[in-house]
């Protein structure tokens, strides 16, 4: 026994993985990130989950890479007309998604292209998934809550969010950092990146509070963009019941919830250092 404590105090205490510890403080309000990876399963869930986040950060300076896994090219039982093919429907989504990342202000926009209703957390989306967190190294990733199952007692979790939840988080970690995972993103020229913090929403264990009132309307515009989906129905009532029910625990009017993951901590840079500030060009649309 005293030989593993004395082996244990020699290691340094970075080299311990912390359990169970919570380093999130939820009296105040996350600091913006500088680089964002906004990753979901498809188009319109980024909008319907963490819009007013996004756009509020995006005007902050915050530079948001929007990726989309499928193109939701299964549409909805309600909205998707008869003679419509998958193909065609592809193409339809895609178009509405760039144009609500537009409207929120997201720089760039990418779609992997998988199947949707079939996505499955496998090592190739994982990779895939890997290998533009090393492309882009954001400082934080915003994904789905994998754990999420069900929701109250009317909806069952998406099996296509959980796969991207799970394939996010495991690209973020341990994959993304780890020089020897995927050893053909290195021949790629593909270099380790750490995420210092991921924003997981839909969560039912939240932590962290964006109040996203300035931006609420914005979220709804964005929204408002997947018509093939939406159809007729207009987002806004509801949009504001949902900001008000996240916020209610926090006395915010209208918040998006987040459990947050601290993974490195950040030397954050003063306000007046941040990376010179991306520009976003408001959607005309
Ligand atoms: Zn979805």
């Amino acid at each position: 026994m005293s030989d593993n404590n004395d082996k244990h105090a020699e290691l340094p205490l970075t080299a311990i993985p912390e359990r169970a510890v919570n380093k999130t403080d939820s009296t105040t309000e996350p600091k913006p990130p500088q680089r964002v990876l906004c990753i979901n399963a498809h188009p319109d869930d980024q909008e319907f989950t963490v819009g007013g986040t996004l756009a509020k950060w995006a005007r902050g300076g915050t530079q948001v890479i929007t990726v989309v896994i499928t193109s939701g090219d299964a549409g909805s039982n309600e909205h998707t007309e008869a003679t419509m093919t998958k193909t065609k429907l592809a193409e339809i989504r895609e178009v509405e998604q760039r144009n609500a990342c537009a409207v929120l202000g997201v720089q760039e926009t990418v779609f992997l292209h998988y199947g949707d209703g079939t996505l499955q957390p496998t090592i190739d989306l994982r990779r895939d998934l890997t290998r533009l967190i090393r492309k882009y190294k954001p400082d934080a990733v915003v994904c789905g809550d994998p754990t999420a199952r069900f929701y109250g007692n009317s909806y069952m979790n998406h099996p296509d969010h959980r796969a991207a939840g799970d394939a996010a988080c495991d690209a973020v970690f341990p994959s993304a950092g780890t020089r020897f995972i995927f050893p053909e993103l290195l021949a790629e020229g593909y270099e380790p990146h750490q995420v210092a913090r991921v924003f997981l929403h839909g969560s039912e264990k939240n932590d962290a509070w964006v109040d996203i009132a300035d931006t609420l309307e914005i979220k709804c515009r964005a929204l408002k963009q997947h018509s093939s989906q939406l159809g007729d129905w207009d987002p806004v009532e509801r949009m504001r019941e949902w900001a008000a029910e996240e916020g209610k625990e926090k006395g915010l009017a209208a918040a998006e919830a987040f459990r947050v993951m601290i993974l490195k901590e950040e030397t954050l840079q003063a306000e007046g250092k941040r990376e010179e500030q991306p520009e976003y060009a408001e959607a005309e649309l």
